[in-house]
């Protein structure tokens, strides 16, 4: 596996990849990789010949006031994994191998971004938009895997693709949960064992609202939603968000909803967590 640190050597890697006429996978990561980012790998393997993994803890994507300092890394043992997972090179660049220090040029998506953790995390998506096409760019995908766990990104990218007329299939693949529940995340490392044990609450929260759902439809939405932001509460934990929305287009579900959205953001001591859940109605 090769690893590469500037922006020149993996487009030059990329690009010779192509003329060999490889199809070249993507997946984007801010590194601390868990068995989520794997699933994504595996993903990338089964579509495409050769698989980059971006590890990139990208700055202009996190607010003045959140975590990118202290944000988890472990650069050897993501290689490692990345390595016994059959990935062909790694592009682990620096801030400043990503951004010059008079970089202008921003990608902004004005819709799927407004809400949720847009609207809580102002500037977010316009980091994850930039990055995201400057990676596109830097590795000449074919195919880029995303989880579902960060459903809102998901869909942000698949706008920004269509909309820019970037030539990538993107695949969103499944949320994938630890044995307990809890949504595989980097920042689940923050957690004190007492706040894990609390945070269980999100993931039981959103499978009783899905029964409930399917059950009764949409007229117990908003009886749904409450109760998922009491059950939190009374978990000790602090709710951001919680929302029921149509999975495509993040707008209220209406008669034509065919799948909705639960998702929510809720911390336990410091740690922000978010999870969410598709409901076929
Ligand atoms: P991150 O390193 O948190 O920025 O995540 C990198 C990619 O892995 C994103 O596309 C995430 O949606 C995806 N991902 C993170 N956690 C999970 C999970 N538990 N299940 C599936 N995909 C995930």
């Amino acid at each position: 596996m090769e690893i590469f640190k500037t922006a020149a050597a993996i487009q030059g890697f990329a690009l010779e990849q192509k003329r060999g006429g490889k199809r070249i996978g993507l997946v984007p990561t801010m590194g601390y990789l868990h068995e989520g980012h794997l699933s994504l790998v595996r993903r990338a393997r089964e579509l495409a010949d050769v698989v980059i993994v971006s590890i990139f803890v990208n700055p202009t994507q996190f607010g003045p006031t959140e975590d990118l300092a202290k944000y988890p890394r472990d650069f050897e043992r993501d290689c490692r994994l990345c390595a016994e997972h059959g990935v062909t090179a790694v592009f682990a660049p620096t801030p400043e191998a990503m951004y010059y220090p008079d970089h202008s040029v921003w990608v902004v998506e004005e819709q799927l971004s407004q809400g949720l953790c847009g609207a809580r995390r102002p500037g977010h998506f316009r980091g994850v938009a930039t990055v995201v096409a400057k990676l596109f760019n830097l590795t000449q995908p074919d195919v880029a895997v995303f989880g579902q766990k960060d459903a809102q990104q998901a869909l942000v990218i698949r706008r920004m693709v269509r909309d820019l007329n970037f030539p990538i299939r993107i695949e969103v693949a499944p949320l994938v949960r630890d044995g307990d529940g809890l949504a595989l995340s980097s920042r689940n490392r923050y957690l004190s064992e007492e706040e894990r044990k609390r945070a269980l609450v999100l993931s039981r929260s959103l499978w009783a609202a899905q029964a409930a759902l399917r059950e009764r439809k949409l007229e117990a939405l908003d009886g749904v939603l409450a109760a998922i932001r009491y059950e939190i509460e009374q978990a000790g934990g602090r709710v951001d968000y919680v929302e029921g929305l149509d999975s495509e287009t993040l707008q209220p579900p209406t008669a034509g909803t065919r799948k909705l959205l639960l998702l929510l953001a809720a911390y336990f001591g410091n740690t922000r967590l978010i999870d969410n859940q598709v409901v076929e109605l």
